[in-house]
């Protein structure tokens, strides 16, 4: 069986890693679909879609999981939300279990039949991409948040630079 998680991954942290190796107590292989693809370099969505893969595959190679587990697969935002569930069918392999904390996500699979359900969340105060993204720009301690490889694929990249910079406002 594979089962399904979507979600945007701005970045990807340490709750994500773990309700992955959750999903992975379900079933074989998970697939993890990397929400509004297009979009990057704003305050709520800094990374590109690559960048994102890269944390991902780094993250979950630091955590033992082996690549024969998974699929990251890039999917952009789509402006009709009816059609949206047959635009993730025609970018993944097939899947029949769906994992989403998103009510909307969990409407849209749960209309087309597919088995819906609702994973634990860990730690959700601290593991949240909203708080992840505060810290960074505040200069708190973000980076016992994510796993350490996400450290050095945001450090690559100069992202905390980025997401200051994008916070400034034009004079
Ligand atoms: P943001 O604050 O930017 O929305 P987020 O932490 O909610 O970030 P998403 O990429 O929106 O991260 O999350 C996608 C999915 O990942 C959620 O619907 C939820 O199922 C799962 N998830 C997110 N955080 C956790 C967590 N701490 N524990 C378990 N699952 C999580
Ligand atoms: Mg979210």
């Amino acid at each position: 069986m594979r089962g399904l998680l979507v979600g945007r991954m701005q970045p990807v942290h340490r709750g994500h890693i773990q309700v992955m190796e959750r999903i992975l107590n379900d079933v074989e292989e998970v697939i993890i679909g990397i929400g509004s693809a297009q979009v990057s370099h704003s305050l709520k969505d800094p990374f590109t879609a690559g960048e994102r893969v890269m944390m991902i595959t780094k993250a979950l190679a630091e955590n033992d999981i082996p690549a024969s587990c998974y699929y990251i697969i890039p999917v952009q935002d789509i402006e009709c939300n009816s059609l949206w569930v047959a635009h993730m069918e025609m970018l993944t392999p097939p899947f029949e279990h769906v994992y989403s904390g998103n009510p909307l996500v969990q409407r849209l699979f749960h209309e087309k039949g597919y088995q819906v359900t609702e994973p634990p969340l860990f730690n959700r105060k601290s593991y949240s991409g909203t708080e992840v993204r505060r810290r960074m720009l505040a200069g708190d301690n973000w980076e016992k948040l994510v796993p350490e490889s996400v450290v050095e694929v945001i450090n690559e990249i100069d992202g905390i630079a980025r997401i200051k910079q994008l916070a400034r406002k034009e004079v």
